[in-house]
């Protein structure tokens, strides 16, 4: 194990890492997964919360790892339950998440959590917030988990029986463009000494990184994938989604059929659609493409951002595009907008309180 910062980071670390770095400092090895249930399991924030390790252990542990917090700056609640956190990282920058249907009561054993896998994105959408502030930097595996772990410390202090049950990569950022981090952060997420999500409950959001597509089906063909797809017109989506421009549609749809040849499973195609794509010809074009596919269809209508003009399409127009696709033999899903009142559109939070 090397020295640097990164690697030392409470959050981030796996039992066998926590382990092993105590045997180097001269204490015992079951201390490895002692910290590793308080830090990934309890949720704790200090070192002093840890009850069964002793002081002097304990001074000597935090001499050698960095344990970052994230601080909150700003939570907002909406009608639906659905909750917004923003949070500011040790070098200053803010990342943003959400905890979706908190307290609807159909949703009580339900709680998914909607996290961030770098802040900003290089991506560059034409209807992202994110996307408009570009790339600032990757956070860490322990950035990444971190956000699962302050959200659930923050609820527990109302209700202490609270675990998160389901994570989606759909936050700030293109998750396969921080492909080990993620992967790594997925792993503790399943850890079952720590939050023990199974990995079927978690999904990766991509904008269509084709050769993490293929890299993901044989590295954990367990995850589940989204593709945000949006138009099925490349000279469409080059506008929409640039990441067209290197991986046009055809390239795309090849790597969602290999990886649910590899892996047996549904794709999830998101599809947010704004006045100028909700029309009946594009909703034929997407039948067209994703033909024979293990397809799921997520219709989801766009949420305006200030700076990029769009306009939602009129719910009409979402009901003709929804039937076209389902009578094509695909399964959708025209998804009631979470939390609109609070701006959680992914990067909206914090463009508004301003970067
Ligand atoms: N970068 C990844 C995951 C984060 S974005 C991706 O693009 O898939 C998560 C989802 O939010 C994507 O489907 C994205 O297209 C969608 N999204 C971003 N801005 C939106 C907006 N203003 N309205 C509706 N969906 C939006
Ligand atoms: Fe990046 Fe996803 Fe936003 Fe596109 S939609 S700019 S890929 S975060």
């Amino acid at each position: 194990m090397n020295n640097t910062m990164e690697s030392l980071e409470l959050r981030g670390l796996s039992e066998t890492e926590l382990a092993k770095a105590c045997l180097k400092l001269g204490l015992k090895r079951f201390r490895g997964s002692q910290i590793f249930q308080w830090v990934q399991d309890k949720s704790v924030r200090t070192w002093k919360e840890m009850a069964n390790i002793g002081v002097k252990d304990r001074e000597v542990l935090a001499r050698h790892f960095v344990f970052p917090l994230l601080e909150l700056v700003q939570e907002q609640r909406a009608a639906d339950g659905t909750r917004k956190y923003l949070f500011r990282l040790p070098d200053g920058e803010t990342l943003e998440c959400v905890l979706m249907d908190y307290e609807r009561v159909q949703a009580r054993d339900r709680h998914t959590v909607c996290v961030s896998t770098q802040v900003g994105c290089a991506v560059g959408c034409a209807f992202c917030a994110t996307g408009l502030g570009g790339f600032r930097r990757n956070l860490s595996p322990g950035e990444i988990v971190g956000q699962v772990l302050e959200i659930t410390w923050l609820v527990r202090q109302e209700d202490p029986e609270f675990h998160v049950t389901n994570v989606v990569f759909m936050g700030m950022g293109e998750p396969l463009l921080n492909y080990e981090s993620v992967l790594k952060g997925i792993n503790l997420l399943n850890s079952s000494k720590g939050q023990n999500i199974g990995m079927r409950r978690m999904t990766i959001s991509t904008s269509g990184e084709v050769f993490r597509i293929r890299e993901l089906a044989r590295d954990n063909p367990q995850v589940g994938l989204a593709v945000s797809l949006h138009s099925a017109q490349d000279a469409v989506r080059d506008q929409l989604v640039p990441m067209n421009r290197k991986y046009p549609l055809v390239e795309l749809i090849a790597a969602c059929r290999d990886y649910s040849a590899i892996t047996g499973r549904r794709i999830t195609f998101e599809v947010a659609l704004a006045e100028g794509t909700a029309t009946a010809d594009e909703a034929r074009r997407m039948a067209e493409l994703l033909k024979g596919l293990l397809a799921h269809v997520n219709l989801i209508p766009v949420n305006p951002v200030a700076e990029t003009g769009m306009k939602r399409p009129q719910r009409e127009k979402l009901l003709e595009f929804s039937r076209i696709l389902e009578g094509a033999g695909i399964t959708v899903t025209l998804r009631e907008e979470r939390g609109t009142d609070i701006d959680a559109a992914c990067g909206q939070l914090r463009r508004r309180y301003g970067e």
